[in-house]
């Protein structure tokens, strides 16, 4: 292992320190990212604090491919989430895992919290706490990374990772934005920023020279990851329409939710195809560093200013697919431009996107049923209305009543205090993403360490179930598992998902060879057993429920691409589950 990644950075809010600790032991065992990360948790925060506490922790940590080898570009950070009340785990790309390696750290504890608002620069020698009260308050996030950018040197290894206002104003579900199109997004780290009164993090790398132990055969073994990355058709797929490319086959499959799953088909998806969004808005696709995919596309477009006609501001937005299907078919906006406005509105106020749609959503239908009035939701929340959407996107930030306060805490909360459970599209107190593919997707958004459908790819599952039986809920239970158990190891190489079939368990073993580090495939699927025990124990400690788990009606009324999803099986999965993972723990934590 190299110098560099085993060197921990703690800083200390509160009393305004930061040391060095060299944790050679923690990367041998566990690797980096995720695994690292999780074992930092177990250190440092406590059982019962509050996620918006002093005691709460910010992790982030790279893994040892970064800087070696191709899409090795995630930054994981690791928290006790606001929104859950348990594990928190979000992973980001942009410059950040490149921009924390060369500044020499394999990982940067962040506790307590600071009295004003401030923000950290963060070099290989030391770390400087700036006075960031001119910048707390500011309408965008984007504008800030800007100022902050302005002040600081080191273009190219650098990353600002930074909050909005969501975040300031601790809505649950707010995001931290990295190079102003990367996000650490679902389970409210810009809220645990703003409680820290942490503006954001400048990381500055240096120029370090990483060894290589075989300099030839590590030579031969970049250039065979990266051809394979080149030249796979899937990649070539995500270079050219991105994620958004999934909205006609999961309109086609009726598996796309739309006005909060009412109905699984959008008769406007058309126009919220990546197909569409390509001819008609795309203006550039950049990529996260060390990444010959460039996967992100982003709208371009023009806004006219109020009151000054003929002058226009030239509006440069990311999307994606779950940000369509958020805000756009689960809100009925068929509207493209409308849809990328209120996109627009949501990142730069630094809200995470799928929470905030289906929020919306679901206040939609409050609204509709008469459960809440117009004198709650201020404006008319209607299908389709995106204008009114904005309003509300601003409300939730600004919290002017209860019922904003409310849906600032996520769709979970709002609905236990206004009614409408039925439709409360929250699966473990997490906003559902955007696969109704089946009984996989919700196995996976009920029991997945993070309730992200990345955890254990079950809409990918269900699709490759279409047309065949269906397998006892304990077969799919165990494949599911082991799937996240696989992903805990590419997230502590913090190897972008969409690599996932290029990093099999050989090639890593391989990979790992000229670096003068050994992991057999035996060793490194143990490693991602131990690494999924470990989390989930942390998960169960801090208050994790199975047997407290809602499951809303609504999936059961909307057709799947498997029919009419069965209750009674999706029972079965979370007794066995439950059985499981306590073997699990006992076996490999
Ligand atoms: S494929 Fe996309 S998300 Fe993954 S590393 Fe490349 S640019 Fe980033």
């Amino acid at each position: 292992m190299d110098k560099y990644l085993r060197r921990v950075l703690f800083v200390d809010l509160t009393r305004k320190r930061f040391w060095v600790e060299e944790r050679e032991d923690l990367f041998e065992e566990w690797m980096g990212g995720v695994g690292v990360a999780t074992q930092l948790y177990r250190e440092v925060v406590p059982k019962d604090a509050d996620p918006l506490g002093p005691e709460n922790a910010i992790i982030l940590a790279v893994g040892p491919f970064v800087g070696y080898y191709p899409m090795a570009s995630k930054t994981v950070a690791v928290f006790k989430s606001p929104l859950t009340g348990n594990w928190g785990e979000s992973h980001c790309g942009g410059r950040s895992a490149i921009a924390l390696r060369f500044a020499g750290y394999g990982a940067v504890v962040i506790t307590g919290s600071s009295d004003v608002p401030v923000y950290l620069v963060i070099t290989r020698r030391r770390v400087i706490f700036k006075d960031a009260r001119a910048l707390w308050g500011m309408s965008s996030a984007i504008t800030v990374g800007r100022i902050i950018r302005e002040n600081i040197p080191g273009a190219g290894l650098r990353t600002i990772i930074r909050i909005g206002k969501a975040g300031e104003r601790l809505v649950r579900y707010a995001c931290a934005i990295t190079e102003t199109y990367r996000h650490f997004g679902r389970l409210g780290l810009g809220a645990v920023m703003g409680a820290k009164k942490l503006k954001a993090i400048a990381i500055i790398g240096s120029r370090i020279k990483l060894p290589v132990k075989d300099a030839r055969k590590y030579r031969e073994m970049y250039d065979k990851i990266f051809k394979l990355a080149i030249e796979s058709p899937l990649m070539k797929k995500y270079h050219e329409l991105g994620t958004a490319m999934n909205v006609l086959p999961l309109n086609e499959l009726r598996a796309l939710p739309t006005r909060n799953l009412k109905a699984a088909q959008f008769e406007g998806a058309e126009k919220l195809s990546g197909e569409f969004i390509a001819q008609n808005y795309l203006g550039r696709r950049v990529a996260c560093s060390h990444c010959p995919v460039a996967c992100i596309h982003i709208a371009v477009w023009r806004e006219p200013y109020e009151e000054e006609p003929y002058f226009y501001k030239t509006v440069h937005t990311p999307y994606d697919y779950e940000p369509i299907y958020a805000l756009g078919t689960m809100l009925g906006i068929s509207d493209t431009l409308g849809m990328l406005r209120l996109m627009s509105v949501v990142d730069v106020l630094g809200l995470d996107a799928i929470s905030t749609g289906v929020v919306l959503a679901w206040a939609t239908e409050a609204l509709e049923k008469g459960l809440v009035s117009e004198k709650e939701t201020i404006v008319k929340l209607e299908w389709g209305n995106w204008q009114n959407y904005i309003e509300a996107v601003r409300y939730i930030v600004e919290q002017p009543n209860e019922f904003y306060e409310a849906l600032a805490r996520g769709v979970e909360f709002a609905a236990s205090k206004y009614g409408g459970q039925d439709f409360a599209l929250a699966f473990g107190g997490v906003e559902m993403p955007g696969y109704h593919t089946g009984p996989a997707a919700y196995i996976n958004y009920l029991l997945g360490s993070r309730h992200s459908h990345l955890d254990m790819a079950g809409y990918s599952y269900d699709q490759k179930l279409i047309g065949k039986p269906l397998p006892p809920p304990e077969k799919m239970v165990d494949n599911l598992v082991e799937e996240e158990c696989w992903r805990q190891v590419l997230s502590s190489l913090v190897v972008c998902f969409f690599a996932r079939r290029i990093y099999t368990p050989e090639l890593i073993s391989e990979a790992f060879e000229p670096l003068g580090w050994t992991w057999t495939p035996e060793e490194l699927r143990n490693l991602g057993r131990r690494i999924y025990a470990k989390k989930y124990s942390l998960k169960l400690r801090d208050g994790f429920d199975i047997d407290r788990l809602r499951i809303p009606k609504r999936i059961f009324e909307t057709e799947t691409p498997h029919g009419k999803l069965s209750g009674k099986y999706l029972r079965k999965a979370l007794e066995y589950f439950k059985r499981k993972i306590v073997a699990m723990i006992s076996t490999y934590s």
